[in-house]
């Protein structure tokens, strides 16, 4: 076998991938990765993340194993709750319409709290999603949706932690080499061919691991597969994931899974560059509209913002916005909120407006017809609602009656100026389809049987996410499948 330079190749160097070295090599294969990015742009979308990780907990005794250097104040202020393994697998049903890989899903939650321990041991920190998943009512802080674990420092520290303890076991990396295409032999997938330093090269190995992301930074892509417009979305992250590794991987014949023509997206800022950047993160992301409301060109409402928590509609209400005239909307706060508004509202780089009244903020509203935004304003805030107080940590039931599109939960008026308004555009995060895996993350043919020595694990995976998502899963499934699909290619690498 003196023809095979490494036992594993793993195509991309982010969460996902790095997943997968790590796994591979603590079980002694020798491991290469490949990034097609220049090594200060490694680490795909996971670098751009704010951290969130949807992970199984029961109670404060779970979360201190993960974050053993919790402070007193943390312990006796925060009200953790729980989230169990039933939630999260409602979670997940609930969203996806009941569409999710029942064998998949199960796999990402039973293993979500032993995988955070791993990647622990694989020096990752956590920290508690304070002020992002959770607010100080009363005194305490109090997790509303379960997501109270982050990534310390978020993408930037999780690629730092993952890629030092992969240099530090002996992983190789090569940088600005893109993979091309799989080289098959007898075993099945015996290599790579890649581009490096202006050259095509073979690389050889008993195994490959796709974890090279889905297709979100190639416009072409996203209009043949999300349908009209999607070209024209702003892409949150990496400009790197252009859908190579599943191509690659269909060139096989390797089988679809997924939804195909769905796609992640939240609110953006309207002025945000066209790719993400690095040292704003996902800062560009706007993701307090519950606690406001939000207007299209026409100075209408057209999404019920109150639905439920952020995290369970802000990858869903993206899309939204694409199909509003023009593309974009303004977001619409009072005095009474500004303080829960998270960090992302406050940044430099932001399209801003504020006035003392709706009547001087309308004709500030770029592209909003003005008089119908006032009828907008007026209308909500003579809405019926119930008596009942606003609490940001519950679905408090604060709803309007009687309006076309009513406000389900933290319905408060808006009549405390100054008035606070920002634009947004749709931004894509990641797209839902990708290549069938078995529940060993091996890559299966049309027929259903594996294809010999290829595993595949994070975004390039379908089957998890349909129509929706749940905050802090993309980090969490690319951590678990990472790890499996390492192990495998170990395995394979073995036979
Ligand atoms: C702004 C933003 C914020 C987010 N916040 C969160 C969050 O808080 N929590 C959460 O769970 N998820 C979050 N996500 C989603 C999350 O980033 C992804 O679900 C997850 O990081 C995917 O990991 P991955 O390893 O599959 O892909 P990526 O991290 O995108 O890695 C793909 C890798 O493959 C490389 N690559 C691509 N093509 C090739 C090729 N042909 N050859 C070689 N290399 C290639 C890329 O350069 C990259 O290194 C966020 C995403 C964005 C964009």
């Amino acid at each position: 076998m003196a023809e095979f330079e490494q036992d594993v190749i793993v195509v991309g160097a982010g969460n996902a991938a790095t997943c997968a070295a790590l796994s591979a090599r603590e079980n002694g294969a020798r491991v290469l990765m490949l990034e097609v990015a220049p090594e200060d742009q490694r680490g795909g979308n996971s670098a751009f993340t704010g951290g969130a990780f949807r992970i199984v907990y029961h109670g404060g005794e779970d979360l201190a194993r993960l974050i053993p250097d919790m402070n007193e104040t943390e312990l006796r202020d925060v009200d953790f709750g729980t989230y169990s393994e039933d939630q999260y697998f409602d979670d997940m049903g609930r969203l996806t319409q009941y569409r999710c890989d029942p064998d998949l899903t199960e796999i990402l939650i039973r293993s979500s709290f032993d995988t955070g321990l791993w990647m622990r041991q694989n020096g990752v920190r956590f920290q508690l999603g304070l002020g992002r998943q959770a607010f100080r009512v009363e005194g305490r802080f109090k997790f509303w949706g379960g997501l109270a674990c982050h990534i310390w420092g978020g993408g930037k520290e999780l690629m730092k932690a993952l890629h030092a303890r992969a240099a530090r076991a002996g992983v190789q990396v090569l940088y600005e080499t893109p993979a091309i295409a799989l080289l098959t032999g007898d075993r099945g997938v015996e290599g790579v061919r890649v581009r490096h330093q202006g050259r095509l090269r073979e690389l050889r190995a008993k195994a490959v691991v796709l974890a090279c992301g889905g297709f979100e930074a190639n416009a072409e892509m996203r209009a043949r597969y999300l349908g009209p417009n999607w070209d024209l979305a702003k892409v949150r992250g990496s400009r790197f994931n252009t859908g190579q590794g599943l191509k690659m991987a269909l060139d096989l014949g390797a089988a679809v899974h997924g939804h195909w023509s769905g796609a992640h997206s939240v609110a953006w800022d309207l002025n945000a560059p066209p790719f993400g950047d690095l040292e704003v993160g996902d800062r560009f992301q706007k993701h307090n509209y519950p606690f406001g409301i939000v207007v299209n060109a026409r100075g209408e409402r057209f999404l019920d913002e109150g639905l439920d928590f952020h995290s369970y509609t802000y990858a869903q209400y993206g899309g939204e916005i694409l199909k509003q005239p023009g593309m974009f909307a303004w977001q619409i706060f009072d005095q009474k909120v500004v303080h829960l508004l998270r960090e992302e509202y406050r940044i430099p780089r932001i399209t801003k407006q504020q006035a003392d009244s709706f009547e001087s903020l309308a004709p500030r509203l770029e592209g909003v017809d003005a008089g119908r935004f006032l009828e907008t304003i007026r209308a909500f805030n003579a809405a019926p609602r119930p008596q009942v107080p606003f609490n940001p940590n519950i679905r408090d039931g604060l709803c309007t009656s009687g309006l076309a599109i009513d406000k389900t939960n933290w319905a408060q008026r808006l009549d405390q100026p100054p008035y606070q308004a920002f634009a947004v555009t749709t931004g894509i995060t990641f797209t839902f389809g990708g290549l069938k895996i078995s529940n060993a993350a091996e890559v299966e043919d049309t027929a259903g049987r594996p294809i010999g020595g290829l595993f595949a694990a994070g975004e390039i995976v379908g089957g998890l996410f349909y129509h929706n998502y749940a905050s802090g899963t993309g980090l969490m499934a690319g951590a678990v499948f990472g790890r499996l699909a390492g192990r495998g290619a170990d395995a394979a690498a073995r036979r």
